[in-house]
């Protein structure tokens, strides 16, 4: 095994061994960053060969980057298989790359009119790679018998959202799903411990097709975090220090738990459906 490999000593991580999935950019970015920061060694995976590459690049030798189609069985079992064999462990896995169905173009999402394609295409990055990133992460640790799975859900996990359907249905299971691995792990005597991260509105390049660049940006930009009791958006650095939490022996006795993050969204406000009136 590479000494290169593994976690150095010091920080909140020290030693430790992630893996990331949709860590090219925006969130997943954040976290490889804040992660290696704490003296973790870093996967940064996603299906963005080039950017993963250049992340990975300027990020320097405690990072490798591997291509991981989060949806692709073979994938996790190439890559896992890579981690374990090169860094001999796994000791974190942050499911974080999603979908919200907008990125090609903005179609219907709403339960009466998305169609079947692209309700399934929506689940299959969010839901199915989670099961997947889980199943292969419980796979991994299980020599150790401990480690932390981190699963980005959202806010919309816990709401419904009318013109995005898919994308709060998938959040919704992700959420269970995690209790799931949980209390699988914890009746197996693992202590692997997994717990969901639901964020509201971080600004990363996953709003782009709903903001535009036309100039009606900046007003859209601000009635998105209207209802939002902090009245703006959140960052990445502020969820990645969340997972960083998660991710440390800091958080060794919670597990199956849910973390909002949200400006306070959550706490009260009623949020009415947009009522259609024309
Ligand atoms: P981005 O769209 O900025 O980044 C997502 C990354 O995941 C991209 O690099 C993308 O690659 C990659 N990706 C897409 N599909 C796959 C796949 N099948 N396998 C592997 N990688 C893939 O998203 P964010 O950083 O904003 O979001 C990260 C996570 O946080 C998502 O799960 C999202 O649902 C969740 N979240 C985000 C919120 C926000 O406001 N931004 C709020 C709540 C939750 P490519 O560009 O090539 O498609």
């Amino acid at each position: 095994m590479s000494k290169a490999m593994t976690g150095r000593a010091g920080g909140r991580l020290a030693g430790k061994v992630a893996l990331v999935t949709g860590a090219a950019r925006g969130i997943g970015a954040a976290i490889a960053k804040a992660f290696l920061g704490e003296g973790a060694f870093v996967w940064v995976t996603d299906i963005d060969d080039d950017a993963g590459n250049r992340l990975a690049t300027e990020l320097g030798d405690a990072v490798r980057y591997r291509t991981l189609d989060v949806r692709q069985e073979d994938h996790w079992d190439a890559v896992v298989g890579e981690v374990v064999a090169g860094s001999g462990t796994l000791d974190v896995l942050v499911n974080n790359a999603g979908i919200t169905g907008f990125e090609g173009a903005l179609v219907a999402h709403d339960p009466e009119n998305a169609s079947l394609a692209d309700w399934r295409a929506v689940h299959a990055t969010n839901l199915d790679g989670t099961f997947l990133g889980c199943r292969a992460a419980i796979r991994a640790m299980r020599a150790a018998g401990v480690g932390s799975i981190i699963n980005i859900s959202s806010r919309s996990g816990l709401v419904g959202i009318p013109g995005a359907a898919a994308y709060a249905s998938s959040k919704a299971a992700v959420r269970n799903h995690t209790k799931s691995v949980a209390l699988y792990c914890a009746e197996q005597n693992l202590a692997i411990r997994c717990n969901s991260i639901h964020p509201a509105a971080i600004l990363t390049p996953m709003w782009e097709p709903m903001l535009g660049n036309g100039p009606d940006r900046a007003e859209r930009m601000e009635e998105l975090v209207r209802d939002t009791p902090l009245r703006r958006f959140g960052t990445v650095e502020e969820v990645a220090s969340v997972a960083v939490m998660l991710a440390s022996d800091e958080a060794a006795y919670m597990t199956g738990t849910e973390l909002t993050l949200d400006g306070g969204l959550l706490a009260g406000t009623a949020v009415q459906p947009h009522r259609d009136e024309s």
